[in-house]
């Protein structure tokens, strides 16, 4: 329902958590972060109110989370009932790859079957899991391995039905990908820093340089800037806008 990530200079985990918290007016059941770090990716999910997930975070120590890029989700669960397991952001079975998503996959189904089929089997019951796995998939081996973009449009191109989907892999802190179909997402542009959100309310107390993805885009951000392709790689013209007006 309200997703967040940020790639920057400063605390990822204290950004993603305070752009979900602008957007907790859009209303959702559970919460959850993903944050690269070390080589490894730290996430934590909890049902109910962010406060829920806050108060687990700082049961493990805050301090622990250092990283300057992650991903946050507030679910509005439409497959799989509320639950910490449900909750986003999910991972890829090696845990290499972690995804929030906005929507519904259509094909989900057909999607895990083919998963299933690969030996992989999902831990949730979501539709957004089966993305988690693809990309993993599609950045292990094959003609898009080691190229997160690549691998997020060949996934993108397999998704039928509602999504903006964000993407951090545990080996590459230094950029977020997203996608989005028939479902908005929008960039913030700062000095060093780069924020997504699915409204700008997210973001505008750090930057009001924005721009507005467009329907099946894939934008790759990093601390210095982004870049957008279609689905298939091609590049695209963007139209930056100036936020306004004030919450
Ligand atoms: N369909 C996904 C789920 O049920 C995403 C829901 C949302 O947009 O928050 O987990």
């Amino acid at each position: 329902c309200g997703i967040v990530g940020y790639v920057g200079h400063r605390s990822a985990l204290d950004v993603v958590l305070g752009g979900l918290r602008r957007l907790e007016y859009r209303g959702y059941d559970s919460a959850g972060v993903a944050l690269p770090d070390g080589g490894e990716l730290l996430v934590e999910r909890k049902a109910g109110a962010l406060a829920n997930l806050e108060a687990r975070l700082e049961e493990i120590g805050r301090d622990r989370f250092t990283g300057t890029s992650g991903i946050g989700h507030t679910r509005w669960a439409t497959h799989g009932p509320p639950t910490d397991r449900n909750a986003h952001p999910h991972r890829s079975s090696d845990g290499r790859v972690a995804v929030v998503h906005n929507g519904i996959i259509e094909n989900f189904l057909e999607l895990r079957a083919e998963l299933e089929a690969r030996g992989i089997w999902a831990e949730s019951d979501t539709d957004t899991e089966t993305a988690a796995h693809l990309v993993a998939l599609a950045h292990a081996d094959g003609p898009t391995k080691g190229d997160l973009p690549a691998s997020v449009r060949a996934v993108a191109r397999r998704l039928e039905g509602a999504f903006t989907l964000v993407v951090t892999h545990a080996d590459e802190p230094e950029r977020i990908v997203a996608a989005r179909r028939n479902s908005p997402l929008v960039l913030g542009i700062g000095e060093g820093e780069t924020f997504l959100a699915s409204d700008v309310a997210a973001f505008i107390e750090f930057t009001r340089d924005a721009v507005e993805l467009g329907q099946d885009q894939v934008v790759t951000i990093t601390r210095d800037g982004y870049d957008v392709t279609d689905f298939h790689g091609e590049p695209v013209g963007v139209n930056p806008f100036e936020v306004t007006w004030d919450l």
